[in-house]
């Protein structure tokens, strides 16, 4: 059975081009409840560690550069098939393939600079949801 739990950021593209609020409501006018949620930094240490299953890929560093480049907000989702359906909400991850009307379809800028992250597994949405918020911060 799918999960009902996914983690996103809203990445320093989307954040400096002062999208937040606007991602946001689309995030819940698709039905997802925020669970936990903060504007952040990343560390290099950070963005290293979150995107370890991408160390051997050649954008590995452009990746953790642009990821620390800025603030970013944290959030988990809530809803039935969080994972699949909020990778729906998204797009494609290069947005000039994502479809119309999609988060990264609306506010992304590039494959790279491409304004927000969602789980892939449920797997890694659990491990990706403690790697931001402690017990205490998720509702
Ligand atoms: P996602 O699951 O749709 O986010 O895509 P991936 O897991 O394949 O890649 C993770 C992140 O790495 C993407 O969201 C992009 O920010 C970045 N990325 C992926 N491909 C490229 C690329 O070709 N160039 C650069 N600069 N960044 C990339």
């Amino acid at each position: 059975m799918a999960g009902n739990k996914t983690l996103t950021m809203i990445k320093p593209d989307a954040v400096r081009d002062g999208h937040i609020g606007a991602i946001l409501n689309q995030i819940t006018e698709a039905g997802f409840r925020i669970s936990a949620m903060k504007l952040t930094q990343l560390s290099t240490a950070d963005a290293q560690a979150f995107y370890a299953v991408h160390a051997e890929r050649p954008f590995f560093g452009e990746l953790v550069e642009f990821m620390t480049s800025g603030p970013i907000v944290a959030a988990i989702l809530e809803k039935d098939n969080a994972v699949e359906d909020f990778r729906t909400l998204i797009g494609a991850t290069n947005p000039a393939e994502a479809a119309e009307g999609t988060i990264r379809a609306r506010f992304a800028k590039s494959i790279g600079e491409n304004a927000v992250h969602g789980s892939d597994s449920d797997e890694n949405a659990q491990i990706e949801g403690d790697f931001h918020f402690a017990g205490r911060e998720q509702f």
